[in-house]
């Protein structure tokens, strides 16, 4: 997976287009992560019982496909392609392919 939890990601379609935010989380089984402030559902929660769990109605972020999100270069500030580079001890490094940054 290029994106990892963390990143500062802009949705690049759909509803939320240009919207930035931080990735909460990745899942790679499915290709989808899940970004602060995109995406967000209302996701109706019934009483359990438990009075630790909040009921009624619950804004939430759903997970969106990582190919509708691009990495922001934290150099350039723009949503970029990402490249690996392998270095000879083989641990592989996230490179912006606009100015060949490499991004952490
Ligand atoms: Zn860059």
């Amino acid at each position: 997976m290029k994106i990892k939890k963390g990143d500062t990601v802009e949705v690049l379609s759909g509803n939320y287009k240009g919207v930035r935010g931080t990735v909460n989380s990745v899942d790679p089984d499915s290709g989808r992560v899940v970004v602060s402030g995109v995406n967000i559902v209302k996701k109706h929660q019934r009483r359990t019982g438990d009075v630790r769990t909040q009921f009624g109605i619950i804004e939430r972020e759903a997970p969106i496909r990582v190919s509708k999100v691009a990495l922001v270069c934290p150099r350039c500030d723009k949503p970029s392609r990402v490249g690996f580079e392998v270095a000879e001890d083989g641990a592989k490094t996230r490179v912006c392919r606009r100015c060949n940054e490499a991004i952490e």
